[in-house]
């Protein structure tokens, strides 16, 4: 045996006594709202007996309807259409972000990343102009405080061979393995003054710069 339908339903509640209806003043048959508490009104003259699944098919509208106050909590009725429709791409948001804190949860037996703070060691300059050495071709004249100067001071370490940019805004602090903020915008600007120089190469000889 089929399922009945909600209309069936209503008939059969209406006829057990459980679905209450009156005569309205325009003489159609207003059927009380089985979940909430409006009266819906029918095109059943109520001079005929509610007697057909079809006369309840205004109910049936009604509560299928955002004008049925219980519409949100109508699940238990029917299953609810909109609702996965609604939950799924929130299930799939919530989903991704909910797996951090539980993965971060549960790796918390794993020794936790130590953030080792040290002194930021500056950005070693990678000078890639090969027509003459580093001293002979870095602008070392715009080194210092004067207007137009660059952004940071270059250190020479291990005799000459390595030398090491730290920005006039260093913070002086820097995690492992890294360097400041201030410090890692170094390269950038040591590549535009290699570009400079590497044209200047074309037209004049460094050596007699300064
Ligand atoms: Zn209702
Ligand atoms: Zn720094």
């Amino acid at each position: 045996p089929a399922e009945p339908t909600p209309c069936e339903k209503y008939l059969q509640l209406y006829q057990s006594g459980h679905l209450q209806v009156r005569r309205s003043d325009s003489s159609h048959w207003e059927l009380k709202c089985t979940i909430c508490p409006k009266w819906i009104k029918t095109s059943v003259p109520s001079r005929r007996p509610l007697s057909i699944p079809n006369h309840f098919s205004v109910l049936e509208g009604h509560i299928r309807s955002r004008t049925c106050t219980a519409y949100p909590a109508r699940a238990s009725t029917a299953p609810p259409i909109p609702s996965p429709r609604k939950a799924s791409p929130f299930m799939a948001k919530y989903g991704r972000s909910s797996s951090l804190p539980l993965e971060a949860s549960s790796a918390q037996s794993a020794p936790v990343p130590m953030v080792i703070v040290q002194t930021c060691p500056g950005s070693p300059v990678d000078w890639p102009v090969q027509v003459g050495s580093f001293t002979e071709t870095f602008p070392f004249h715009r080194i210092g405080a004067q207007p137009g100067s660059l952004s940071f001071d270059v250190e020479m370490h291990n005799r000459g061979t390595k030398i090491v940019g730290f920005s006039k805004q260093c913070t002086g602090e820097a995690q492992l393995n890294s360097c400041c903020p201030q410090c890692t915008k170094i390269p950038a600007e040591v590549q535009k003054l290699a570009d400079l120089a590497l044209q200047a190469d074309s037209r004049i000889n460094h050596r007699y710069l300064s």
